[in-house]
């Protein structure tokens, strides 16, 4: 099913992104393991390393869905905290969708850790000003309507000298793996996504999203231009996934 999203208006896109993760929300983090073959935990766990988060910091996780990186993201910094001292780091999971924060509140999870629940959209977060130390966003940007703005707004509830991270499905720059990918995304995904979720045509969406994102080096371009300095990136499993970069200075 293509839902032909550069032909809609935008509000009409959102609506239909925020349908299909009501649609996954109870199933996802189930999805998500049968999906990547439990790579996606890798990636994150490179990312956070990339973090490297700090006693004391803020972090806000955009589109945090069950907020599995912002957990991992406070117990980091507490180890630091147990040879180092200072205080706990706190983060934000904001998401658009209300049944995905639900579906992540666990009490026995979040023991002990100083995380908050919020529900906005990226593209006008809810969020002053230069308020995070670091602004994580996993597998989410593909899903926003108006990525300029929302990098703007990265870049504008950051501190100076705050950092943004953003992990997503990219393009795997050599070509025998790239076939391979398709193939397998193409083929294998949706039936996954029927099989587990009962929703093979969510899953479908998924897929093409990935395919119509842009390649790295574009994508790097667009964090340039919300004014983000010393921006790269690095590719993860050959670039299946990828993470960019950039500093607010
Ligand atoms: N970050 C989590 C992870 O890596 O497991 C969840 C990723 S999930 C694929 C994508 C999330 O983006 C969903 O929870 C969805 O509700 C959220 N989302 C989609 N569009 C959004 C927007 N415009 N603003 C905030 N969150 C959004």
């Amino acid at each position: 099913i293509d839902f032909g999203f550069e032909d809609i208006p935008a509000s009409e896109k959102q609506s239909r992104v925020r349908g299909v993760f009501d649609a996954v929300a109870p199933k996802y983090d189930l999805m998500n393991d049968a999906m990547s073959m439990g790579v996606h935990r890798v990636w994150k766990e490179l990312t956070l390393t990339k973090v490297n988060p700090q006693p004391g910091e803020v972090l806000i996780d955009v589109a945090g869905g069950t907020g599995d990186l912002a957990r991992t993201f406070i117990k980091k910094a507490d180890e630091v905290r147990k040879r180092r001292g200072g205080p706990s780091a706190r983060a934000i999971v904001c998401d658009i969708n209300a049944e995905m924060l639900i579906a992540g509140t666990d009490a026995r999870r979040d023991a002990g850790l100083d995380i908050t629940r919020v529900c906005g959209n990226a593209e006008s977060l809810p969020f002053a000003d230069n308020y995070a130390d670091a602004l994580t966003i996993s597998f989410g940007i593909r899903n926003v309507t108006d990525r300029p703005q929302a990098l703007r707004e990265f870049y504008r509830v950051l501190k100076p000298g705050g950092r943004l991270f953003i992990l997503e499905f990219s393009t795997p720059p050599a070509k025998v793996l790239r076939e391979i990918y398709d193939a397998y995304s193409f083929a294998v995904i949706p039936r996954l996504g029927g099989l587990l979720a009962g929703d093979k045509e969510s899953y479908q969406y998924l897929v093409e999203s990935i395919r119509r994102f842009p390649r790295q080096e574009p994508f790097a371009d667009m964090v340039r231009d919300a004014g983000f300095a010393r921006v790269g990136y690095e590719d993860y499993t050959g670039g299946i996934a990828a993470l960019h970069y950039g500093w607010k200075i």
